[in-house]
């Protein structure tokens, strides 16, 4: 944890601000000390000369297993894609040494971005382990991220999570699928308990647990509610996917009887920290449902265009109060860890669904969601994404001198619309020097890269392996999903249909 006086920087203090200031920074203890210009202290100087300094970025949702997977597949309705990238009938458990180099790549890109922390709702194919959960934690606490982690791992028969896919299965394929692995109640709460109690708090406090139910219909009432009550006890964010497609919503009205988001409701474990993420497909009902709550919602723009799921209605749950987070969601969705791509698409996307201007994102309010929603799905001790005294040191420095600024009219604007990470200079994750002059400190990236060229056949292999066994199966996840977009539910989130 690092003392460090930062000099000469051109501050963004937050997203509320609208220009920089100059100043030094002081960092004691990882928390930011102090913030004036011409701080002396006998520790360790950067010296930025002019450079621009932002709030790390919080990349809030992030699936690190789909980091060796980027440009595997076109783009693919999400109930399709799902089929290649966590395969029903998958039997082989994960190597920890890939497990640790998979989440090496991700984390690095990150960092060499600017992003200071990830919300990484990691899912084990087919069977989660000790070992694979220690070497995703390891691996992020060995880079110098800021991490949180959960074990997004479904418990409940392939065919029971989607509407019309038990009777359209042949009896063979419902058989291997009844026979497949798949985890337990009590076998994840004995993960979670190994999470909680060796990595919640580990790396002077940057590594920490959540819990996930990966989604309401992936899991069990019971299950549902013992996850909750651990993120109660231990103060932990509950990441739930609901509402990402339009089929979740037809499952939603076919299997409960209800949305999603009142199903949860109902179950009582939608709090103030649960991420729901993506709440796509959600109505006026489910909104204002959300807004009592307290939760916040993980927008992940560019994976929705990618899976084809519809355009979140960003104004709607603003207007009604709700907090947004942003994510990339996954290398393999996404293509990139690259959360610039996700703040511009966030900045721009909205535009398309309405025609009143006034109601469309402003770069404020993108980099709110980025830092403030970020800040708040986290629920760190110290504050994150801003620079305040008390707050933790989590910074980007940016070169003054790159294209995105030349001219700078708005920092804010140039941010959200101009840069695309390529400016990014030095990362400062809990006042240490992660990346400095666009090189990693923490670990060696050139044997990472080596590691990785020894294994790229393997994976390619792998690749197309997956690929063939997903064939057999996908003609009735198409099935499901055409005959779900016939079906009226009274509004839509997709655009020109
Ligand atoms: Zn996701």
């Amino acid at each position: 944890m690092g003392d460090l006086l930062i000099q000469n920087g051109n501050l963004l203090l937050s997203a509320a601000d609208e220009s920089l200031v100059q100043a030094d920074i002081l960092v004691r203890g990882g928390l930011i000390a102090e913030i004036a210009p011409g701080i002396r202290a006998d520790v360790e100087t950067l010296d930025l000369g002019g450079d621009i300094v932002i709030p790390g970025l919080i990349n809030a949702h992030v699936h690190s297993p789909g980091n060796f997977m980027r440009g595997t597949l076109e783009c693919l309705p999400l109930e399709v894609f799902m089929l290649y990238e966590v395969p029903p009938l998958a039997s082989e458990r994960e190597d920890p040494s890939l497990v640790r180099l998979r989440t090496l790549i991700g984390a690095a890109e990150m960092l060499k971005l600017g992003i200071t922390s990830v919300m990484d709702d990691a899912f084990f194919v087919p069977l989660t382990t000790t070992k694979a959960i220690d070497a995703i934690a390891g691996a992020y606490d060995e880079i110098g991220i800021r991490a949180t982690l959960a074990l997004d791992q479904q418990i409940v028969v392939e065919y029971e999570k989607y509407p019309f896919l038990r009777e359209l299965l042949p009896d063979d394929i419902r058989r291997t699928m009844d026979a497949a692995p798949r985890e337990t109640a009590e076998g994840m709460l004995a993960h979670y308990d190994y999470l909680i109690s060796r990595w919640h708090g580990a790396g002077q406090g940057r590594i920490a647990a959540a819990v996930s139910c990966s989604a309401p219909q992936r899991a069990t009432p019971d299950y549902l509610r013992a996850l909750h009550r651990l993120s109660q006890m231990h103060d932990l964010p509950f990441f739930c996917h609901i509402l990402e497609t339009k089929l979740q919503r037809v499952l939603g009205i076919e299997k409960y009887g209800m949305s999603l988001v009142r199903l949860v409701e109902q179950l009582g474990i939608l709090d103030e920290r649960m991420q729901v993420i993506h709440a796509i497909w959600v109505d006026e009902e489910d909104i204002a449902i959300l807004a009592a709550s307290g939760a916040v919602v993980a927008h992940n723009p560019v994976c929705n265009l990618r899976l084809g799921s519809g355009v979140m209605p960003f104004r709607a749950l603003r207007e009604a109060g709700v907090p947004i987070c942003l994510g990339t969601d996954e290398a393999v969705s996404d293509d990139s860890h690259n959360l610039w791509g996700a703040i511009k698409t966030a900045g721009i996307v909205h535009t398309i669904t309405d025609s009143d201007y006034a109601r469309w994102p402003t770069a404020a309010e993108v980099l709110g969601a980025v830092w403030d929603g970020g800040n708040r799905v986290m629920r760190r001790p110290a504050p994150l994404g801003r620079i305040a005294e008390g707050a933790a040191a989590d910074l980007a420095v940016l070169d003054a001198q790159s294209f995105a600024f030349q001219p700078l009219h708005d920092i804010r604007r140039a941010l959200v619309l101009c840069e695309t990470g390529r400016s990014v200079r030095h990362t400062i994750v809990n006042g240490r020097i992660v990346v400095r002059d666009g090189q990693l400190t923490c670990i060696d990236e050139a044997a990472l890269r080596a590691d990785l060229r020894r294994i790229e056949p393997q994976l390619r292999a792998e690749a197309v392996v997956l690929r063939q066994g997903a064939q057999q199966l996908e003609r009735y996840y198409r099935e499901i999903v055409a005959r779900a977009a016939a079906i009226d539910v009274g509004f839509t989130r997709w655009v020109g249909r």
